[in-house]
């Protein structure tokens, strides 16, 4: 009489009865994942070049990574930012090594992680005027950027579909063109605290950074004592071959910003900062309860120590020629449909001559996970420890669909 009724709902009702709408998903229910490949809940398997968006840099449930994380939860999870532990020290530590002195914060996303980089901006404003709140305060972005979904990032992000609803928005922005110095030169004034750019572009199709327009940024940061501001959320943590995106510039930032892949899988973000402007952070000045946890600490060291003994950034500067070889004979036989390529390392963007989301469909079909970008860009995103024998795959796979569309 009192017992309930046993009811059987599938995971698809479940999500269309109680799940918030703000996400276009694909109709497919991921059940586990090995490596490359996951599988779904009728047991068919994918090479997911997903990522989960660029954060499964290792794959899925690599057993170092699993192991250590396992090991980290039996031990201590969470303990705030009111105490220590070792995994925050020394994981900033290790995140120093690539990024150069400074020190590092630690929260949980990328959006978070952005917003951290805008209050430090915000402080070295109030700090070149004076101590004075209101008087330098603005930030000089790049048009089709993407700096997350919380209100400074959103206010970073020019983009109709993001910002569309949510006004007012954060005042002090404005937007220069992509590779474009006189653009963003034009743009600061003695109200200018920082310059902020994504070193690749990675929501709006794959659009980098030139070398030479990031050094020129430098300069100009340099000579109108303005924090330069890096979002490598995505095209950081070893996607491009290097640690950092923007090593291939030769240009140290003031500030970086990371998330996607540092954690593996597991929540965590962080900025590094220089040393100066690593100073801007004092005792009250920004925080967070769960940022650093000894378990996403763990994660992250686990990610760290698979890329250096595995020695990823090496294997993706290696397997990615071949592979972006072959992408461009797709583009050569298949002009109609794929009409340009942008790839750095284990990022990558097909433009399409459309939408890309019909393609995206018949990759799925063919066992092939991949996501958009921008308006008409399908965006490949191996985990970093993809063999050269997946990439081909995955090569093979678009061929077969970029055929049948004839
Ligand atoms: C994904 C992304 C963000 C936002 O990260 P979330 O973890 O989704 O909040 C910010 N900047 C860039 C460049 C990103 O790709």
């Amino acid at each position: 009489m009192n017992s309930p009724a046993i009811v059987r709902t599938s995971t698809a009702e479940l999500y269309d009865a109680h799940v918030m709408k703000n996400y276009a998903r694909a109709a497919l229910t991921l059940v586990r994942g090995r490596g490359a490949q996951v599988w779904d809940d009728a047991g068919n398997g994918y090479l997911d070049f997903t990522s989960g968006i660029a954060v499964s840099a290792l794959g899925h449930c690599h057993p170092h990574w699993v192991a250590a994380v396992q090991r980290q939860a039996a031990e201590l999870i969470h303990v705030s930012n009111l105490f220590r532990h070792p995994n925050q020290g020394e994981l900033a530590r290790r995140l120093i090594g690539y990024a150069g002195p400074g020190r590092v914060f630690f929260c949980n996303s990328g959006a978070e992680a952005d917003e951290g980089m805008i209050k430090l901006a915000r402080l070295h404003g109030a700090k070149k005027a004076g101590g004075e709140d209101g008087k330098c305060f603005k930030i000089v972005g790049a048009k089709n950027a993407f700096h997350g979904r919380m209100f400074g990032g959103m206010s970073a992000t020019p983009q109709e579909k993001i910002q569309k609803g949510f006004r007012p928005l954060v005042p002090g922005f404005a937007f220069g063109e992509l590779n474009n110095l006189e653009s963003f030169a034009a743009l600061v004034d003695d109200q200018t605290a920082a310059i902020l750019v994504e070193t690749i572009q990675g929501e709006s199709g794959i659009n980098p950074c030139t070398p030479e327009f990031l050094r020129g940024l430098r300069r100009l940061c340099d000579d109108r004592d303005l924090l330069l501001l890096v979002d490598e959320v995505q095209c950081g943590l070893g996607r491009t071959g290097k640690f950092y995106a923007i090593e291939h510039a030769g240009v140290r930032p003031d500030v970086i910003a990371m998330a996607k892949g540092l954690g593996g899988g597991f929540p965590i973000g962080a900025i590094w900062a220089g040393t100066r402007a690593a100073e801007l952070f004092q005792p009250g000045s920004h925080g967070t309860t769960f940022g650093g946890t000894p378990l996403a600490c763990a994660a992250a060291l686990a990610v760290l120590d698979v890329l250096e003994r595995e020695q990823l950034l090496a294997h993706v500067t290696r397997v990615s020629v071949a592979w972006h070889e072959a992408l461009g004979r797709l583009s050569v036989d298949f002009p109609r449909h794929l009409t340009a390529i942008r790839a750095r390392g284990f990022l990558v963007g097909l433009q399409m001559s459309g939408d890309p989301g019909p393609y995206l469909g018949a990759l799925r079909d063919r066992g092939l996970l991949a996501v958009g970008s921008g308006n008409n860009v399908i965006r490949l995103l191996p985990p970093l420890n993809a063999t050269a024998g997946e990439l081909a795959q995955s090569v093979e796979i678009l061929r077969t669909v970029l055929a049948a569309k004839g």
